[in-house]
């Protein structure tokens, strides 16, 4: 016979072992994995292309709509959509580092690459480098996909650098290009290296370590269009670059490739069976911005989207298996469709009138000087230029008299030029001329600038393919990459 004591305790443990078959029942929820949670648990994209727009956010993006429309119609409120605007799914993203609202692209690259914050001018560690975050392009490697890098700046600029380096700072260039030769990944394109041999100029040159690693360096057109899967691993420099080892601007490129031509030769190297990563940076956004070059911007924007219309060929034959996303890591410039001067009127048509980018006017500002000197120069002599090369006929008293005090700038050694607030605040530590003519007919067409830096509003994202839903909503710049990690199948670290 069970006493009441014994029963009792036969109760407990028959519960006991009843909650126990209860909770083997249920399915065991995963533990969540930091970031994970963000992912896509579903199919898996065998494709990723990963499109960052240096600098660019809504209003780059809407003017070079507006500018686009006043190109192929007549109508003076048509504005075109581009490639990556009509994608389905479409979120926001904050910008902001652990050093600053206004981001510079490391911590902002970091983010966009890791999936973590980290500090103004810092690569892929923390801020206080000692933990290194691992990228998205290396998980892929090591998960067996080919990876490519794209930038139409130089390869060891930070955007690029935070997918495949990791260093307390931005300037650390030769570090940086070492970490390239050092990452296996099989395709680099676009710009060159800042400092192949060091600060010094004294160390091994990068490019060299690199061919030792088995990378075949290239940098000639011919040789990079013939460049087929069995070359490997590749690093492929465009020739004749611009100033800062980075490709030219579009508004300015004559027959060099584009970073639309660097994208196909990417995907017809990259491609195999067990897929493959590629960011596509659209760098020199960022520079004409800083430069507040409304037409160089939009020329740049226009480029940068016909590269994604690559992607979007190759997305043709694989629409079950790729993933597109696009997004900006900052704004800059704050740029605005809107000025004071103009109030609720817009005339984007007028930027079109430019024809060259402020980079190569100033080269044209130099030559004046070393012909007329310090003292004679004379706003006459360039009003027919101002005329041919941006349209601007129009010039009243006052834009007269600001190019008259900028041209005066202009002819001063850089070491005499004015340093106080309000030559920084009129032209930013560019070239004096440069700055205004551009500013002028900036604002003429209705487009306004309010700094020579970074802004620290939001930036669109858009996604095209698989997993694209789980780009809509507005989360933090870190979550871009947790998205994409997950939809790709590799864990966030
Ligand atoms: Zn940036």
């Amino acid at each position: 016979m069970i006493s009441k004591k014994n029963w009792i305790c036969t109760a407990v443990v028959m519960s006991a072992f009843l909650i126990a078959l209860l909770a083997a029942a249920v399915p065991k929820q995963p533990v969540a994995i930091a970031g994970e949670e963000n992912g896509y648990y579903g199919k898996k994209a065998k494709y990723v292309f990963y499109f960052i727009g240096d600098g660019m956010a809504m209003p780059q993006i809407n003017s070079t709509e507006i500018f686009k429309g006043t190109l192929n119609s007549s109508d003076p409120m048509y504005k075109e959509k581009l490639n990556f605007t009509v994608f389905p799914y479409q979120g926001m993203q904050t910008t902001h580092s652990t050093s600053s609202f206004i981001t510079d692209s490391a911590a902002a690259g970091t983010a966009l690459a890791t999936g973590h914050k980290t500090a103004n001018d810092v690569v892929g560690v923390d801020p206080t480098n000692t933990i290194k975050f691992k990228t998205m392009a290396e998980m892929a490697k090591e998960k067996g996909l080919k990876v490519g890098i794209v930038s139409s700046v130089s390869i060891d600029h930070a955007t690029p650098a935070v997918f495949y380096a990791h260093e307390p700072s931005r300037n650390n260039f030769y570090e940086i290009a070492l970490a390239m030769g050092n990452s296996g990944f099989d395709y680099f394109a676009g710009g060159g290296l800042l400092s192949p041999t060091g600060k010094k100029k004294d160390l091994p040159n990068a490019l060299d370590i690199a061919k030792q690693k088995g990378y075949k360096v290239v940098n000639s057109q011919e040789e990079i269009m013939r460049l087929a899967k069995n070359d490997g691993k590749v690093i492929a420099i465009q020739p004749d670059l611009a100033a800062e080892e980075a490709m030219q601007y579009e508004i300015d490129r004559t027959n060099q490739l584009s970073l639309a031509d660097f994208t196909r030769k990417g995907i017809e190297l990259l491609d195999n069976p067990n897929g493959f990563f590629m960011m596509v940076e659209g760098g020199k956004i960022d520079w004409a911005c800083h430069a507040n070059d409304a037409a160089t911007t939009v020329r740049d924007v226009m480029a940068f989207d016909n590269a994604i219309a690559e992607a979007l060929k190759f997305y043709a034959k694989h629409p079950t298996e790729t993933l597109i996303v696009v997004t900006g890591d900052h704004e800059t410039g704050g740029m605005s469709i809107g000025f004071s001067g103009t109030k609720y009127e817009t005339f984007a048509s007028k930027i079109n009138k430019q024809t060259m980018s402020f980079e190569e006017f100033d080269k044209k500002i130099k030559a004046y000087r070393a012909t007329v000197g310090e003292t004679n120069a004379n706003l006459q002599d360039w009003l027919p230029i101002l005329a041919s090369e941006f349209g601007l006929v129009d010039l009243t008293a006052y834009d007269k008299q600001r190019l008259s005090d900028a041209l005066a700038q202009s002819m001063l050694d850089s070491k005499k030029r004015a340093k106080d607030e309000q030559t920084y605040l009129l032209y930013g530590g560019y070239e004096p001329f440069s700055m205004t003519v551009t500013h002028i007919l900036n604002q003429k067409a209705g487009i306004g600038w309010t700094t020579y830096a970074h802004t620290g509003v939001a930036v669109p994202v858009f996604a095209q393919g698989v997993g694209g839903e789980k780009f809509q909503g507005y989360y933090d710049n870190t979550d871009v990459a947790k998205k994409i990690m997950g939809i790709m199948g590799v864990k966030f670290q």
